[in-house]
């Protein structure tokens, strides 16, 4: 197969492969090759040979968190390594009814801790666009196999901001979906209130396409509900009658560039007939020291689960404690026994209120700040990151420096609503990524306006083509 495939966006490959132009096993057999020549380390694991049955989508890249069946899942992280689950994450399966077949599993921070892929127990991932720079985290390897070309469409998950920041640092599309749209069952679970599957996409068409596969209540997730109705495809030309609130263009740490190419985005909105006018979400400058305590406290939870008895390697002799404690020792990596120990203190006896009741609260706030953006405003703008792709090994000695980059990203999660990045423009030669955010289940308002931005901003950045 010529590189002709790597030309198009999913939808296009689709429609190639509905005509019978190309099959979908010789798209496969493409993506295959395209992904087992991946350098940038965005893979863990590539499907070895062609499905017999090569469904009728271009193949998807599986963020390694998201169980497969008998393919190895081990979200990132060495305490779950040779873990091949017996079943498949609903959200998979119905990416598999629909048509797309496994491409491989994408490499992550552990857990999902992270926000440069730098966490992963397997190796960090290279930003396409310059070697020297992180993809963003924690969904790295999905977004760096998407902008680099070596996958037609990946999936990830978010739950402060993993599918947004990635996808902004690698120029590319990048959509966190209401939480209850998609199913969590198989997921790798981090924090069960926050995390949320969605897709990492080359454009706003194909990550619609995705999450229509993507979404739906299932029976095996008490918390999943579904998207209410269709989701067609994106098409608006126009944003008349819009509003556009801009949230955050005050930040100390905003890029000069960053905060520019927001700002050419916003006169595309209003040349589109939309209005823009600055709103305030007083209590969202808390959502990082929210975050950091109600994630940390439901990571420590769910990761008690792993003992060295019920999955993966093994450390330790002699008594059970003993073998308890050397394997999560010699398991998890520095961030996640952070996170633990972090979780554990703010939930513990007499600290509870103090730590994990606080966090609660500030969450109600800064929904109820949403809310009441959206008494007035269509979309909520804003920058998805203060920075663009930052260097390797940049804030990996800083802990709460790598935290911040996540300050525009965490308080959707925490308010449960919808929010997409796409990309606004280069700054010093690097993507820059603009988020819109709506109301809960606002998923086809939102891909009808970053559709209409998309177009009039006309982004065909691609490293691939340089
Ligand atoms: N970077 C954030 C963290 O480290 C968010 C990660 C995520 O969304 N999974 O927790």
């Amino acid at each position: 197969m010529s590189d002709e495939l790597l030309a198009l966006t999913a939808a296009e490959q689709a429609k190639r492969i509905e005509s019978g132009d190309v099959s979908a096993a010789e798209a496969f057999e493409y993506w295959r090759g395209r992904a087992a020549g991946d350098e940038l380390g965005s893979y863990l694991w590539v499907a070895e040979e062609t499905p017999e049955d090569a469904g009728t989508l271009p193949p998807v890249a599986v963020k390694d968190l998201f169980c497969v069946e008998g393919v190895p899942s081990m979200a990132g992280s060495r305490i779950l390594e040779g873990y091949r689950p017996p079943y498949t994450a609903t959200s998979v399966r119905n990416l598999q009814d629909a048509g797309a077949r496994v491409l491989g599993k994408t490499n992550q921070d552990e857990f999902a801790m992270g926000s440069s892929n730098e966490n992963s127990g397997f190796g960090p991932v290279e930003n396409p666009w310059d070697r020297t720079r992180v993809p963003g985290g924690s969904s790295g390897g999905s977004a760096a196999a998407v902008a680099a070309g070596t996958a037609p469409w990946a999936i990830g998950t978010d739950t402060g901001g993993s599918i947004r920041q990635p996808a902004s640092l690698c120029g590319i599309v990048g959509m966190k979906p209401t939480y209850g749209a998609v199913s969590r069952y198989g997921m790798i679970a981090f924090a069960s209130s926050l995390d949320q599957c969605g897709p990492l996409t080359r454009d706003v068409t194909d990550a619609a396409i995705l999450l229509r596969h993507l979404q739906g209540r299932d029976p095996c997730d008490s918390t999943s509900l579904g998207i209410p109705g269709e989701i067609p495809l994106p098409s608006a030309e126009r944003l008349d009658g819009l509003r556009f609130g801009i949230w955050g263009m005050e930040e100390a740490g905003l890029e000069p560039g960053v905060a520019d190419a927001v700002n050419a985005t916003l006169a595309k909105v209003e040349e589109l007939g939309g209005g823009v006018e600055q709103i305030e979400l007083p209590n969202a400058k808390h959502g990082i020291a929210a975050y950091y305590v109600i994630a940390p406290a439901e990571a420590s939870a769910n990761l008690a689960r792993y003992d060295g008895v019920r999955y993966g390697p093994r450390s330790g002799n002699g008594d059970l404690t003993s073998l308890y404690e050397q394997t999560r020792h010699d398991g998890f990596g520095e961030e996640v026994k952070r996170r633990i120990m972090i979780g554990t203190y703010a939930l513990s006896s007499g600290y509870y209120e103090a730590y994990y009741g606080t966090a609660q609260k500030v969450r109600t706030r800064i929904a109820q700040d949403f809310a009441a953006a959206f008494e007035g405003v269509d979309f909520v703008v804003s920058p998805t990151s203060a920075t663009v792709a930052f260097k390797l090994g940049e804030r990996t000695a800083d802990p709460l420096a790598m935290y911040l980059s996540d300050y525009y990203t965490v308080p959707m999660p925490l308010a449960g609503i919808p929010a997409i990045s796409i990309p606004g423009g280069l700054s010093e030669g690097l993507p820059v990524g603009i988020q819109l955010a709506g109301p809960a289940f606002s998923e086809n308002k939102i891909f009808e306006a970053s559709y209409a931005l998309e177009q009039a901003i006309g982004w065909k950045e691609t490293p691939w083509r340089r």
